[in-house]
């Protein structure tokens, strides 16, 4: 597969046919929203926005939606169970690298030892376009994490390297969707341009780990009973803000809602989240988690350690999003580990 060059006037083109002729399903990007970003449906290439610092949510919400169906029964002398499986196409246009970084483990988390049937039909039916990040959000550490840059997980990466976009191909999916744009080779000058372009942006990070991040988990082993967690902890609302918006947190609950008639329901899930007081409630009212020190804690082993050690990546990419909607101002995993790191 040959990486492509593409001009900016020409990219839009090529967004534009994807969106009038589906070859890839609805097409959604990155839009203004006030002076913020987000992801939604595009309506034409000139809603996308390629130049953003950070999505208000990450584009997890499109294979692990908010609420989601998952079945739909009916009672009677004959039960009956449906699944419930969203199989729509949908390619993904703008994704910056640490949000990928992020899908990658939902792939490891939902589609190894019990996959998962409704993120895997997403996952199968998305193509994914992604987008360097060249003005990371001062809240971001991405660079630290290793994160800032992917070379898995994307059909097509996207790199502004001035008028015109370096185009990296990852799969034969991405490679046949670029082929119908106008584009031409890209040249070993275009792929240093590529190479300078992202190098120089790692210096843009304001958020920097005293550490490499491969040391947080022996970090966090020897530190379980260290007096940031419960500093840190002592201002949090326990709001639940910092998991909701994560492009790694993967728990969700699961509910009823049966009809009112009883003749049946629906079974949904929903994003639940380790910070929200009820998280590790179970029937008999034990709470394993009942205080919010403890909670802080297991958050930052989830992000620094759990997750690394059960599946390959870690659990924290870096990207921010906690630290930019946390009110108390205590979310950002960098800013605990680097506490703890100083022996404070
Ligand atoms: S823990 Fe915070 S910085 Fe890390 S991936 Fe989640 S939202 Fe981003
Ligand atoms: S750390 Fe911040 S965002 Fe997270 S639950 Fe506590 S107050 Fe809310």
């Amino acid at each position: 597969m040959q990486n492509r060059v593409i001009s900016k006037k020409d990219l839009a083109g090529f967004v534009d046919d994807l969106i009038k002729t589906k070859a890839a399903g609805e097409v959604i990007g990155i839009k203004a929203k006030d002076d913020k970003f987000n992801f939604g449906t595009l309506k034409n290439a000139a809603e996308l926005r390629l130049d953003y610092d950070i999505a208000l949510l990450p584009p997890k919400k499109y294979f692990f939606p908010q609420i989601e169906t998952v079945l739909k029964y009916e009672f009677g002398a004959t039960p009956k169970v449906e699944p419930v499986v969203d199989d729509k196409a949908m390619c993904l246009v703008g994704v910056h690298p640490f949000d990928i970084r992020g899908i990658l483990l939902f792939d490891a988390v939902y589609g190894g030892a019990n996959p998962d049937a409704n993120l895997l039909m997403k996952r199968r039916n998305s193509t994914i376009i992604g987008v360097d990040c060249l003005t990371p959000n001062p809240k971001s550490f991405a660079a630290s994490m290793g994160t800032a840059v992917t070379d898995e997980g994307f059909d097509l990466m996207l790199t502004d390297i001035g008028g015109d976009y370096f185009v990296t191909v990852g799969t034969t999916k991405g490679d046949s969707l670029i082929k119908k744009a106008k584009t031409r080779d890209a040249t070993p000058a275009d792929q240093e341009k590529r190479d300078k372009v992202r190098k120089d942006t790692l210096k843009k990070y304001q958020v920097t780990l005293k550490m490499k991040a491969d040391e947080i988990p022996a970090l966090l082993d020897a530190n379980w009973e260290s007096k940031v967690f419960n500093d840190k902890a002592a201002t949090c609302f326990s709001c639940g803000s910092c998991v909701m918006v994560c492009p790694t947190c993967v728990c969700f609950d699961v509910q009823d809602d049966p009809a009112l008639n009883l003749k049946g329901g629906e079974r949904y899930r929903r994003w639940d989240g380790c910070m929200l007081t009820e998280f590790a409630k179970v029937a008999s009212g034990e709470n394993f988690r009942e205080h919010k020190e403890q909670r802080f804690r297991h958050r930052m082993y989830r992000k620094g350690k759990y997750l690394l050690e059960r599946y390959k990546y870690l659990g924290c990419v870096g990207c921010g999003r906690c630290a930019i909607a946390c009110l108390a101002q205590i979310a950002s995993p960098a800013e605990t580990f680097n506490l703890i790191k100083e022996g404070k």
